[in-house]
């Protein structure tokens, strides 16, 4: 029997939704990170500053389930139940039953989950400054700054998670377009992958480079992130590279011949990034915010 994931939450379009342990690291990153700049601006909370900075963590996660959820609800409604979502160390991921049939339908359950990410900040947005207007809450209070953090996550992981290129939903618009212009899904996989290569390198490029370019030294907790997030991306690009490739040779060797069991290239895939089954989402640490 397959180990569980993480720590069953309830289930969500029929799957069940799980939290990897590895999310504590998160968590506490996210919290020593931003506890010393939100005791900055309310100094009256003193050490429950760091229990805001752990509210942050809890919005993200929160955030990226509701991403997971829309790729999960978009992609049942096209008949392709999810497997499972896992909250991840670095986001999360739905793991569906299957592979999209068409590049619109792939598109869709792709777009979803940036989309609900924007719907998400949208609301947050109207509920600040609905609020704030009303005199329900202090503008430069802990429920504002929570509100704030609700936008700013948001937006971040729609357009991170808009990137064309694989393993981000992005990638999956790459690989539709390919898809769609040459009939060839294993082409357009591939071709998502290598713009997710080019992602990888530019990610860490830019982070370290536009800095230098403005005559300023490099924010070293940014450079380490955006280096971390440019391995796990060339990582995950190389799969789906390899995956296309394999996928691609299989198919030429089909149609020379009938293949043996194991060379099935419509076999469920197993990996995150195994062509169209997975989605994922990417958090990156918020911009910092100014109450
Ligand atoms: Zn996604």
């Amino acid at each position: 029997m397959t180990p569980r994931p993480g720590l069953p939450l309830g289930r969500i379009a029929g799957a069940p939704v799980y939290l990897s342990p590895a999310w504590v690291l998160i968590a506490a990153v996210v919290m020593l990170t931003f506890g010393p700049q939100v005791r900055r601006l309310l100094p009256s909370l003193g050490a429950g500053a760091y229990l805001v900075a752990l509210g942050y963590a809890v919005i993200l996660a929160v955030s990226v389930l509701v991403h997971e959820a829309a790729h999960a609800m978009v992609g049942r409604a096209q008949g392709l139940p999810a497997e499972e979502v896992v909250l991840t160390l670095w986001g999360g991921h739905t793991q569906f039953r299957g592979l999209h049939t068409t590049p619109l339908g792939s598109v869709a359950t792709a777009l979803a989950g940036p989309a609900s990410n924007l719907a998400l900040a949208g609301l947050a947005w109207a509920a600040l400054g609905l609020t704030e207007a009303a005199g329900l809450i202090d503008g430069r209070g802990v429920a504002s700054l929570l509100l704030q953090m609700t936008v700013w996550a948001n937006v971040l992981l729609a357009a991170f998670n808009a990137l064309p290129g694989l393993p981000l939903d992005g990638g999956r618009m790459v690989e539709s377009a390919v898809w769609a212009a040459t009939g060839s899904r294993d082409r357009g996989t591939e071709a998502a992958g290598w713009s997710g290569r080019v992602l990888a390198l530019a990610v860490p490029a830019l982070a370290v480079g536009l800095p230098l370019l403005r005559g300023d030294a490099p924010d070293l907790l940014v450079a380490a992130l955006a280096l971390w997030v440019g391995l796990m991306l060339w990582q995950g690009a190389g799969r789906a590279v390899a995956v296309g490739r394999r996928r691609r040779l299989l198919d030429d060797l089909r149609q020379e011949g009938p293949p043996s069991p194991e060379q099935r290239p419509d076999a469920a895939p197993t990996d995150p990034t195994d062509s169209a089954a997975a989605h994922t989402a990417r958090p990156c640490l918020p911009k910092e915010h100014r109450a």
